[in-house]
This record gives C-alpha cells, structure tokens and sequence, in this order.
C-alpha cells in the first residue's frame, strides 16, 4: 500500500499502485480460464493469449479484453504476464516470446507445474530484460481456479511478489513465498506425490467399497465427515464411482509432475515408492487411451467389477 498527497492540504488517502497495473494471461485451459475470469472481476485483466487462437476469441470477449494473436503482443501490452501451460519447454517457449517484447520493470508470474530448473531458466532469459520471474505453481484443481481460491506457492524475489500480490490474491486465497527461484515448483513437487498417495488410497478404498456392493453416495458423505476425508474423495469420488472421468486434472500432466519428481527424489535420495507406483499405473492408462482423462481414471485399475 503507497500512499498518495492530493494537493488539497495535508489530507492522504491510500493509494495502492497496483490497481493500476495492467495483467494479461497466457493459456487459457482447464486453469487459465478460471483465472482469467477471477482476474477480469478484480479489474486487472487487459488482455489474453492461447495457442488455440478460437480459445482466446471467445473469452475476451466474454470478458471484454483484448484477444492478443502472440504471446509478444501482449506482452507489450501489461505490466504484468501470468502464465498457466502444460510443461516445461511450452513454458520456456512463451517465456522466450514474451521477453522479445516485454517491459523492463514488468513481472512474469508462472502458474504451471514445472520443474525447479526451467523455472531458473526462465527468470534468467527475463533477467536479461530487467523483468522479474516468479514461480508460482497452484493447488485446489479446476474448482479452485473457477472459485478464486487456489493455494499458491511461490518462488523469487519478495519485493516482486509484493508488487504483484494484489493481482495474485484474485485467483489464490492463499499465496506462500516459500524461497528463491525454484522453491515454489519445489513445493508443487511436494504437493505432486502427496496427491498421486491420496489418488492411489481414494480409488483403491473406493473400488473395495463398490466391490461389497455399499451405497457409494453414503460411503463418501460420511467418510467425507472423519478423520479420512479430503478435498479429493469429496469432489472426485463421487464422479468416478460413476464412471465419469472428464479433467478436472488430466492424468498425462500428474504424469509429467510425477516424473520431475522422481529425477528430484532420486537425486536426493528421498523415497519413490509411491512415485513409482503411481507412475506405472498412469502409463498403463495412457498406452489404453485414458492420458487425457482426469487423475481420478485410475479407479479403472482398482475396480475390478
Ligand atoms: P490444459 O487444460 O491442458 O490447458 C493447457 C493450456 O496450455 C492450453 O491453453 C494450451 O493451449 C496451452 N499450451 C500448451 N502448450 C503451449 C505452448 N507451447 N504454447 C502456448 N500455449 C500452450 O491444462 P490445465 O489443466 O489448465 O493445466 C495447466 C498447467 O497447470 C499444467 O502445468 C498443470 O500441471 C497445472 N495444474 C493443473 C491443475 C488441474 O487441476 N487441472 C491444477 C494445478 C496445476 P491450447 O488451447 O492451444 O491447447
């Protein structure tokens, strides 16, 4: 918060530099929609990219911004690039983009999950424009993002972050500096095996559950109350006990994170067990066709009725 001298005595009132600040947001999937739509009702979204050029069509003017047609153009455009792709070299490519144009001074905020090292790599070919970097993965899935309320780790400098955390409270209700570059998808990383631990005892647990003949629907909604209940046995579990499994959280993407993991937990001599298991289960799925079903399509493998 600055504070700003109005000429009419000694009065102040508060002034934050940051509502003025121009945001423009790159990717525009499962997440970055969500987002975007969060960050266009604070008021800071002025412009969006995708790939997919129709993708962008559309929700600027659902949102009434401006469809830029390259990741320069709108880099040109703001003071502030969100990212949210899918994997390292898409993020590498938009961030190589990005700096042919950007504004010294300027903050680019990346969303997806990716590894430490691209990260470092990224705010290296942005240093060089005098931008700043922040790694900034987020958890809460496509709910989350449509809500507003993803939980954010975050990686760079403090001061950046400071200037840039107005704008990320509009998609984050909790945003966690957690170090230097890199800490932030170091702490994804973290989330990553947490997740693929709790995705391989929810579909496990549920599929014994279905093969006793229980009513699912009671099972979820009073273990959901207990000491086992979890964000994704609540918004997972009943879908896939129908055997419905649209993304939500494509299981090819857990899969990319679960391989970064394994290279950092090997280098570091952590454990791999569930890493591992978790993997193998996931290429069963992708080679049968299921890669860009949601994480929760491992229940395939556990039930066997
Ligand atoms: P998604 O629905 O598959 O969307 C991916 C987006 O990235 C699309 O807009 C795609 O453009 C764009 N993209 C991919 N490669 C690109 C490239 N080389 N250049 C420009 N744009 C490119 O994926 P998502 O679920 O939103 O996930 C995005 C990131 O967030 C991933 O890193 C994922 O691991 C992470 N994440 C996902 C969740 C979740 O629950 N879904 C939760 C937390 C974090 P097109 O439209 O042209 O394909």
């Amino acid at each position: 918060m600055h504070w700003q001298r109005f000429e009419n005595g000694t009065r102040c009132v508060p002034y934050n530099w940051s509502d003025n600040m121009k945001a423009g947001m790159i990717g525009l999937g499962a997440m970055g929609a969500g987002m975007a739509g969060n960050l266009a009702k604070a008021g800071y979204l002025t412009a969006v990219y995708n790939r997919t050029a129709a993708t962008a069509q559309s929700l600027a003017e659902d949102l009434n911004v401006t469809a830029c047609v390259t990741p320069q153009a709108l880099a040109a455009e703001v003071d502030v690039v969100l990212i949210c792709v899918s994997a390292d070299q898409d993020v590498l490519d938009v961030v190589n983009a990005v700096a042919a144009t950007i504004k010294p001074g300027s903050v680019v905020v990346d969303m997806s999950t990716v590894s430490s090292e691209t990260a470092r790599k990224a705010a290296a070919i942005l240093a060089e424009k005098q931008a700043a970097f922040l790694d900034a993965p987020v958890s809460g899935g496509v709910e989350g993002a449509n809500k507003g309320t993803l939980a954010m780790m975050i990686g760079g400098d403090a001061d950046a972050l400071e200037k840039v955390r107005p704008v990320l409270a509009a998609m984050a209700s909790r945003i966690m500096h957690m170090g230097p570059t890199g800490a932030g998808q170091n702490t994804k990383a973290v989330n990553q095996i947490m997740a693929a631990g709790i995705n391989q005892a929810v579909t496990e647990a549920l599929a014994f559950g279905q093969a006793q003949g229980l009513p699912m629907e009671q099972v979820i909604e009073v273990i959901s109350g207990g000491a086992a209940g979890n964000w994704f046995l609540q918004h997972r579990g009943p879908t896939m006990t129908s055997g419905t499994f649209a993304p939500g959280f494509k299981l090819a993407l857990h899969h990319k994170d679960l391989k970064i993991c394994q290279a950092m937990a090997r280098q570091i001599g952590a454990s791999t067990t569930t890493i591992n298991m978790t993997l193998a289960d996931y290429e069963q799925l992708m080679a049968a066709g299921f890669g860009d079903e949601d994480i929760s399509a491992l229940y395939r493998l556990k039930n066997k009725s």
